[in-house]
């Protein structure tokens, strides 16, 4: 197997990264792209021995890194930052290539927010501090001591954004880390680590493994010698990466699926509310804060899923690379089926497809809106992670809200409404990590992000991330001992 392939014209390292050295494993898996099923390459699998020797260089590198001040750390993360905008539009073709999302979004700005993670985690370490404070005449200090090797499980939707809204954070607390990028989109993790290594980020520091979660995952989370996971990803792999956390006790932070609602009351602004429930199709759908269930006042509704339908029938599915498109490819066959299969069951249990409803090809699935759906029906509490939207009404605002928090999830909520006390009293009863109020997926680093319910454990986020990456310290020094009574 070729070391390196070139992808869209970038040569890309297809094997592990392992304590500042590629490491070749004998097997490998071949990466496809959902644009159009061709084959990008074959990509190094990962065996427990590859995913033990990762979290060995890890530890390795460890106490030097943990010893590095905030100072030099930050520096060194601001250089990553500089070297992801020099290769900014490498990294975007790679990316919209091996995950099918749109080119146009890459380039102008998920790249740009994958620097930014670097530097605002640098910055916001130079700034973390408490502010001492006294007990009884003692003195108590609070840090921030780096935890130790760190295992950042990601997923493909999003690949390098999610990736370094982990890594970034790690580094900065002084941490070493093993990325396990998911094996639908692996590439840009590979180039994350020829960014770092020429960033100046020591060996080791960074270790980036490839392959099979299911094969390699548990040697990873089970590992004593690991202080830290963080996984983004599905509900039944977070309950496997708990349940072999458990061994030994290790922190996790698990950012899971979602069914947002999107709360539509008949004194909103009907044109901004129709443009929110159509941006809830961008990347095909697959995104996990996606508000999918559109709840709407029962007296707007025909006029609201009138305008909706209008609008989501000018949207241009096709080539991500186009950049005319609005929706591309679904990131695999084997998921286009399993969305496929939701609206084949919500439309036999008998939901009306308003639009859409069906797959374009093997690789586009329409942009759908499902009405006529139970609350209690799969289609209404399950994560699609395709562009199905259901709408369902409601009269009062009370009956909104119960609909809107009749989930097991609680990762986010938007409110479209034109009354301010109406917001309050909506916002104060949803449960979400997140709720947008006229808006969506405005994001701000220094907000604790995560899920509630089964859409999470944990915050991370400005101090929340050096919450959960570091060992806090309280230090409580006595005012009497001294021999210098200085
Ligand atoms: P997934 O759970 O199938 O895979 C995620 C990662 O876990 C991959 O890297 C995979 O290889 C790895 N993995 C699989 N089995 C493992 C095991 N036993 N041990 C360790 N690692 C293992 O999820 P996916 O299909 O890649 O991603 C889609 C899901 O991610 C959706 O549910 C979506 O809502 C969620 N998501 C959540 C957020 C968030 O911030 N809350 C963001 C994006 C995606």
């Amino acid at each position: 197997m070729p070391d390196k392939i070139t992808v869209a014209g970038v040569p890309v390292d297809t094997r592990h990264w392992i304590g500042g050295r590629r490491v070749a494993s004998g097997d490998t898996f071949t990466d496809v792209s959902p644009i159009d099923g061709s084959v990008l390459g074959e990509i190094s699998r990962g065996t427990p021995a590859e995913a033990a020797a990762a979290v060995a260089a890890a530890k390795a590198a460890f106490p030097a890194w943990a010893a590095t001040s905030r100072a030099e750390r930050a520096r060194i993360l601001h250089a990553v930052a500089d070297g992801v905008d020099k290769r900014l539009e490498e990294l975007a073709v790679v990316e919209t290539t091996d995950n099918g999302a749109l080119l146009r979004s890459h380039r102008r700005g998920v790249m740009p927010r994958v620097a930014h993670n670097f530097r605002f985690f640098a910055d916001w370490l130079l700034t973390l501090e408490h502010e001492d404070f006294e007990t009884r005449g003692h003195r108590n200090h609070v840090s921030w001591d780096p935890a130790g090797p760190s295992v950042l499980i990601t997923p493909w939707n999003a690949p390098l954004m999610l990736a370094t809204w982990k890594v970034a954070p790690a580094l900065a607390a002084g941490n070493t880390v093993v990325l396990k990028p998911a094996e639908w989109s692996p590439l840009t993790a590979s180039l994350l680590a020829d960014i770092a290594a020429a960033a100046g980020l020591p060996a080791g520091v960074l270790n980036v493994v490839q392959g099979y979660g299911s094969e390699i995952g548990d040697a990873l989370t089970s590992h004593p010698d690991v202080r830290r996971i963080s996984f983004t990803g599905s509900v039944p792999t977070a309950r496997r990466i708990a349940a072999s956390a458990a061994t030994q006790l290790t922190p996790l932070s698990l950012e899971l699926g979602g069914k947002s609602p999107l709360l539509v009351f008949a004194d909103a602004d009907l044109d901004l509310a129709v443009d929110l429930a159509v941006e809830q199709y961008d990347n095909a759908g697959q995104v996990c804060l996606a508000a999918t269930r559109l709840l709407v006042q029962e007296s707007i509704a025909e006029e609201f899923t009138r305008r909706f339908v209008e609008k989501a029938s000018r949207l241009t599915q096709g080539d991500p690379r186009d950049e005319a498109t609005d929706i591309g490819p679904t990131i695999h066959p084997r998921q286009l089926e399993k969305i496929d299969g939701f609206v084949r069951r919500a439309t036999a249990a008998g939901a009306r497809a308003v639009i859409g409803g069906h797959a374009e090809d093997g690789r586009y699935y329409a942009p759908t809106l499902l009405t006529d759906v139970a609350q209690d029906s799969e289609i209404v509490q399950e994560e699609v992670f395709g562009p199905v939207l259901t709408l369902q009404t409601f009269t009062t605002e009370e009956e909104g809200v119960r609909l809107a928090n009749d989930t097991r999830f609680g990762l986010a909520a938007t409110v479209a409404t034109g009354d301010r006390a109406r917001a309050d009293r909506v916002t104060d009863r949803l449960v979400a990590g997140t709720v947008w109020v006229n808006c969506f997926f405005v994001r701000d680093l220094q907000a604790p992000f995560g899920g509630s319910r089964l859409s999470g454990v944990g915050r991370e986020g400005g101090t929340w991330s050096f919450d959960f990456y570091c060992d806090l310290k309280n230090t409580v020094t006595a005012p009497e001992g001294w021999q210098d009574h200085g």
